[in-house]
């Protein structure tokens, strides 16, 4: 009568330091009445922190160990087991991109978005935006490409520690999966319901109805402030008339680009030091014509304020969690019944 429907994925990766090729097992579990998935990798516990004792502090400014450094980077982080192009990164211009060592999705890579260690998020230039969001499209789009099934993409950002960061070094997380986060699943269900209603697009239909909370216009992006937020200092973005990344071209890159960095260099000056961000688009597939109907769909930015950097706490909620409501958990359930029954 309860179904307990567990269902399993895996994900093939060079690790370091030998570059053998690894399969990792990310484990999905569904909630038997609300049918929310929470996602398990029993590796993540094992992920190296750039805050793991009191003597770290420095670190953030320090480049020593740090893996995402250019003098680390190609030995340190693990290389796609499927080349692209012939090469095992993904690299363009100072943007590099390599698999995650500790996956929860099908497809999940790092991108690194600057050589710089430490860099603050309002410091990330457009053209390092416009590196990153062009290739990591490009590499969704493939992906997309050799998929029979949609694959649901999302560029995300978590930015420092109280984001749930682990390292310092300012990265980005590029995930699509043929299963949608709880979160992508709902908007996308809600914006079809209200497009069938009202035969218009939710979205356009936001820009035209709340000019209230409006920050940031032009032809091709809008940022507004939420509504009924979801967490503290939430902001919506839209790319108008753009359902997935598959529709994005380098304008629309650019446009994208120039309007993060002013909306993050705002939020800064507003005192905000910390944050997560997703890039959320309508899942595609290899087939055009299938990939049109999601169309009342639009391609949305989310971005929430996260607390003040704190020595030696890392959060453990990322964007998956704060932004995508999918838990990534990192105990298995039936081993804390043991734990628990033993110390009881
Ligand atoms: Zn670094």
């Amino acid at each position: 009568m309860i179904n307990f429907k567990i269902y399993f994925k895996y994900v093939k990766l060079k690790a370091p330091p030998k570059f053998r090729i690894e399969k990792h097992r990310v484990e999905y579990r569904e909630d038997p009445l609300t049918g929310d998935i929470c996602r398990i990798n029993l590796e993540r516990a094992k992920r190296p922190h750039s805050y793991t004792s009191d003597e770290d502090v420095e670190e953030i400014e320090s480049d020593e160990n740090c893996a995402f450094c250019k003098k680390n980077v190609l030995e340190k982080t693990p290389r796609f087991e499927r080349v692209m192009s012939n090469k095992e990164h993904i690299e363009y211009n100072d943007y590099l991109m390599f698999p995650n060592l500790y996956p929860f999705a099908q497809v999940h890579a790092i991108g690194v978005l600057s050589q710089k260690h430490f860099l603050p998020y309002s410091k990330i230039t457009q053209r390092e935006w416009e590196n990153a969001i062009y290739t990591s499209v490009m590499f969704l789009k493939a992906q997309a490409k050799y998929s029979a099934n949609f694959l649901y993409p999302s560029i995300n950002f978590n930015y420092m520690m109280p984001a749930g960061a682990s390292l310092v070094h300012p990265h980005i997380q590029i995930v699509a999966d043929e299963t949608p986060s709880n979160y992508t699943k709902r908007i996308i269900e809600k914006a079809r319901e209200f497009h069938e209603k009202n035969e218009v697009n939710y979205f356009k239909e936001l820009m035209l109805q709340d000019k209230q909370r409006g920050i940031y216009q032009t032809n091709d992006l809008w940022f507004k402030s939420k509504f009924a937020p979801s967490a503290d200092r939430e902001l919506l973005g839209v790319m108008l008339n753009k359902s997935s990344f598959y529709d994005m071209d380098d304008t629309d890159i650019m446009a994208l680009s120039e309007g993060l960095v002013k909306i993050l260099s705002a939020y800064e000056k507003t005192g905000v030091s910390s944050l997560n961000m997703s890039i959320i688009s309508a899942p595609m597939c290899s087939d055009e014509e299938k990939n049109r109907e999601f169309d009342f769909f639009n391609i949305i930015i989310r971005i929430i304020a996260r607390p003040k950097l704190t020595e030696n706490y890392t959060a453990d909620r990322a964007f998956m969690e704060v932004l995508q409501d999918t838990p990534v958990i990192s105990t298995m359930p039936e081993d804390l019944t043991e734990m628990m029954r033993e110390n009881l």
